[in-house]
């Protein structure tokens, strides 16, 4: 490895950095520059990056149309806050959205982050009842294997066990985290207590499809029909957090539409903005609007992030969307799970492979214990790939613009790592 850059050497003593163990962790890698699907370090070294930034670059890193967009905004106008205020992007993405969402998803309210989001969608979802002079729905459902975030809301609806948040059990406030109704008996097991405990749940909530950083678990999409007859059997609330599934990663705009299923409130982060800057939305049904429709203003939503629907990330935001009108990504989306299944499938030989699996643009070797991540990342990088897998799984979630040799580099790298 060359030389470490001057600028990384004086900040890496002050720089926290996420996920780390500070005191073990190898340094990370150097970037100076982003291009279509590849990272080009410091020095000069370039590597396919199999995980889309954290599965945010759908387009490629740097696309020359966001970028546009975001440079023509940045010379208008680089923030105009929305309280009282209005601007372009914000308003022209909101109304977008919501024509892109299904059935009566048509309230769009911004924020910066996607646990921000999930916080909002639970303050709606609380907030709901309250206003319709319910008491006492003061839980929330959520599913084993399921990830919705790292703040202390968010941290709640977790899985306790698998998650990263497994330290603050007893601190926050317990939820109600079940198994997936996956087959009719679960469904049976999820209605009995439904039955039993549905005047205190505000809502279910639930990653559509994948279940991504718990483990990159999947189901069917008769699951999320399952949960959308029991939230109406029960008169509960059902949020689909979308923040990964959104945005064409498992083959269909959002899962849910591929599934024929509407939430009440939908989350998007991560790829809304196709990897450029910080945005995420908690998109509610008319349904859930109408509950804060009122001349009263104590039942008006109290919230308001500084930088919610920031000019210039609702700018990218909009440019994202116009590269997803064309429909390309549908076809890019098929090839590369086509690539992921063939590239990954001699893995299930290697030593200690309990499953290959591959959903839309996901592709997941999953192991029988979690594996050395700062050691395999070093060795993917070697390989010519950035591939950071989490805990047990080693998975690729490439931008949907990789091309066909650079997919199989990343494949390569998975295949020698783990055939070994
Ligand atoms: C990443 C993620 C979040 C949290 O988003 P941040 O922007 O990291 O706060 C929430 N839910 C799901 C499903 C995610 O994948």
């Amino acid at each position: 490895m060359a030389e470490i850059p001057d600028w990384l050497a004086k900040g890496a003593p002050h720089l926290w950095r996420p996920y780390t163990q500070m005191k073990t962790a190898p340094p990370p890698l150097p970037v100076a520059r982003t291009e279509g699907a590849r990272l080009i370090l410091e020095d000069g070294r370039q590597l396919v990056d199999g995980l889309a930034n954290w599965w945010t670059a759908c387009h490629g890193h740097n696309h020359p149309h966001i970028r546009a967009a975001v440079e023509a905004q940045l010379a208008k106008a680089p923030h105009v806050m929305l309280g009282g205020l209005a601007h372009e992007p914000a308003y022209r993405l909101a109304a977008r959205l919501a024509a892109l969402s299904p059935g009566e998803l048509d309230h769009v309210f911004f924020a910066e982050s996607g646990s921000v989001a999930v916080e909002i969608a639970m303050k709606m979802a609380l907030q709901f009842w309250i206003n319709r002079g319910v008491r006492g729905r003061t839980r929330f459902l959520s599913f084993l294997g399921g990830y919705h975030g790292d703040t202390l809301a968010a941290m709640t609806v977790c899985d306790p066990e698998e998650g990263m948040h497994g330290l603050f059990a007893g601190v926050l406030p317990a939820q109600h985290v079940l198994p997936l109704p996956i087959d009719a008996a679960s469904d049976a097991a999820l209605d009995a207590f439904l039955a039993a405990h549905a005047a205190e749940v505000a809502a279910i909530l639930v990653e559509p499809r994948v279940q991504g950083a718990g483990g990159m678990l999947f189901h069917d999409d008769e699951v999320l029909r399952r949960l959308r007859r029991l939230a109406d059997a029960h008169d509960v609330l059902l949020i689909f957090d979308e923040i990964f599934t959104g945005f064409g990663r498992t083959g269909d705009l959002f899962a849910c539409q591929g599934a024929g299923v509407v939430p009440d409130i939908m989350t998007l982060s991560k790829a809304l903005t196709g990897g450029t800057l910080p945005l995420s939305a908690a998109v509610a049904s008319r349904r859930v609007f109408e509950a804060f429709w009122s001349d009263d203003p104590a039942a008006a939503l109290m919230h308001g992030p500084t930088y919610m629907g920031n000019p210039l990330a609702c700018a990218a935001a909009n440019a994202s969307l116009d590269l997803f009108e064309d429909g390309g990504w549908r076809g890019e989306v098929a090839r590369i799970a086509a690539g992921l299944a063939e590239g990954l499938a001699p893995c299930r030989q290697g030593a200690g492979v309990v499953d290959v699996r591959v959903k839309g643009a996901i592709g997941v070797v999953e192991m029988d214990g979690p594996v050395a991540v700062g050691e395999l990342c070093r060795r993917f990088a070697e390989l010519g790939a950035w591939i950071r897998p989490m805990g047990k799984v080693i998975y690729l979630t490439p931008p949907f613009v990789i091309d066909d040799q650079e997919l199989e580099t990343l494949t390569r790298a998975v295949r020698t790592v783990v055939l070994g």
